[in-house]
């Protein structure tokens, strides 16, 4: 059982976690615009989207520290005109000041657990680890708010998880990615290096770079199969795979 004082010792530490890493959760981008906008960093280009979980960790954030706000004025009586519910700084920096109040209170416990729950959500949108999973490939996904552009973000896998676009936040099954990436017909026979390594990774479930393709073309294990309008070199996907699953290229 954690003592009182622990107890507001420890959201304390929770706050400025999320006092660190509330700003920093936005994507790159983002958070010039989101910290007040430092003088000279304004740009005339869109900010990218945030995705729609990113919104979702620091609604609640500011929503758990309102909350406990609210009890600490109401309970205390104190007037503090200078807080606003969706001001996450804001509301961390005066639960600050009343966290061993906090730690003290019957439901302190609940406090802590809420508060450390959003410190840990912001810490790992904002220091995330290092990508896993397979590279499924670039999202095809149309992107119509003026002009028509694709994404291209990366599309990855990860156990457990629905495959994810990383730029747009779409999500959506392997068939369904595939069938937005390659049409709902059968492959054309002859595709780009770039739709190899994705072709390579469904079907292989092996995660190979561009440059690697080039090796083996430069080594003569594989051969091109001419070149498509833009003159991007062209290879014949089906004898490719056929040399992975043979070993032949690694
Ligand atoms: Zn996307």
């Amino acid at each position: 059982m954690t003592d009182a004082y622990d107890l507001g010792a420890k959201i304390r530490d929770s706050l400025y976690a999320i006092v660190d890493h509330f700003v920093a959760s936005l994507p790159l981008g983002v958070k010039a615009i989101n910290s007040g906008g430092m003088p000279g960093s304004a740009s005339k280009e869109a900010p990218p989207p945030v995705p729609l979980h990113v919104l979702d960790v620091r609604a609640m954030c500011c929503s758990r520290l309102a909350g406990w706000a609210r009890v600490v004025l109401e309970e205390r009586q104190l007037t503090h005109s200078s807080l606003q519910a969706g001001d996450a700084l804001g509301l961390a920096r005066f639960l600050m000041v009343h966290s061993d109040y906090l730690g003290r209170h019957e439901a302190g416990q609940d406090a802590a657990d809420e508060i450390d729950t959003s410190a840990r959500e912001l810490r790992a949108l904002a220091l995330p680890d290092p990508p896993t999973g397979v590279v499924i490939g670039r999202c095809p996904v149309l992107d119509i708010a003026e002009e028509v552009t694709i994404c291209e973000g990366t599309v990855r896998a990860k156990p457990g998880e629905p495959i994810r676009c990383e730029r747009c936040g779409s999500t959506g099954t392997l068939d369904w990615w595939h069938s937005l990436m390659f049409g709902d017909t059968e492959l054309a026979p002859l595709v780009t290096a770039r739709d190899l390594v994705g072709i390579i990774a469904n079907q292989t479930g092996h995660v190979i770079d561009p440059a690697t393709i080039r090796k083996w073309v430069e080594r003569g294990k594989v051969q091109r199969s001419g070149a498509d309008e833009k003159g991007r070199p062209l290879y014949d996907h089906v004898s490719v795979i056929a040399l992975i699953r043979m070993g032949k290229v690694a």
